[in-house]
C-alpha cells in the first residue's frame, strides 16, 4: 500500500509529472521532451517535442531528415522539431495567455535557443530534470543566470512520488482501496 500522504507530489512534482506526461506525446525520433509553464500554480500552456503543426510527425515518417535517424544524429542540421518549450511559449502567444513571470517545467534543461525564448518571453525560473549544456554552452548558460535573467532549478521527482504516479497511470484511479484489480 503506498502512502497517500508521504508521496503526495510537491507543486514542483506535480507540474514535473505534468511535464512528462505531456513528453509522452513526442513525436520527434530524436528523445522525448515535455514542458509545462505555470504561474501562480496554475498551468497555462504545455508543449512537447515535435514537428510544427501540420507538418508530418518524425515518428510518423520514420526519419528526422531523409537518412538521420534522429535530429541529434548531424552537427550541421538543427532539430526538425519544434522544442517543447517553443512550443508551449507558441501555445500561448497563440491564445493570448501572458507568460509573464512565470515559471516553466522541462523535462530536459534547455537549450540556448530555447533558454532565449524562454528569458524574452518573460519566464523568470526553469525546473528541469536532466542536464543538457555542456563546454560553451554551458558558459552561455551561466552567464544569462549571472546576470539574473533567468533562475535554473534541476530536479527529480522522488521515488515514492514517481511509484505511486505509475500506479496511478496503470490502474484506475478513483476507486476503494481493495477494489483494484491487476
Ligand atoms: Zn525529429
Ligand atoms: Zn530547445
Amino acid at each position: 500500500m503506498i502512502d497517500r500522504e508521504e508521496n503526495r507530489p510537491s507543486w514542483d512534482e506535480y507540474f514535473m509529472l505534468m511535464a512528462k506526461l505531456a513528453a509522452t506525446r513526442s513525436t520527434c525520433l530524436a528523445f522525448p521532451v515535455g514542458a509545462v509553464i505555470v504561474k501562480n500554480r496554475q498551468v497555462l500552456a504545455t508543449g512537447y517535442n515535435g514537428s510544427p503543426s501540420g507538418s508530418v510527425h518524425c515518428t510518423a515518417q520514420g526519419f528526422c531528415y531523409e537518412g538521420l535517424s534522429s535530429c541529434d544524429a548531424s552537427k550541421d542540421l538543427p532539430s526538425r522539431a519544434v522544442h517543447a518549450e517553443a512550443n508551449a511559449i507558441a501555445l500561448a502567444a497563440r491564445h493570448g495567455i501572458s507568460t509573464e513571470g512565470a515559471t516553466i517545467y522541462v523535462t530536459l534543461e534547455p537549450c540556448i535557443s530555447c533558454l532565449k525564448l524562454i528569458i524574452s518571453a518573460g519566464i523568470k525560473e526553469v525546473f528541469y530534470e536532466t542536464n543538457f549544456n555542456i563546454g560553451d554552452r554551458l558558459t552561455v548558460r551561466d552567464y544569462y543566470v549571472q546576470d539574473g535573467l533567468i533562475k535554473l532549478h534541476k530536479m527529480t521527482i522522488r521515488d515514492g512520488v514517481a511509484v505511486k504516479s505509475g500506479e496511478f497511470l496503470t490502474n484506475p484511479v478513483s476507486v476503494k482501496d481493495g477494489e483494484i484489480t491487476r
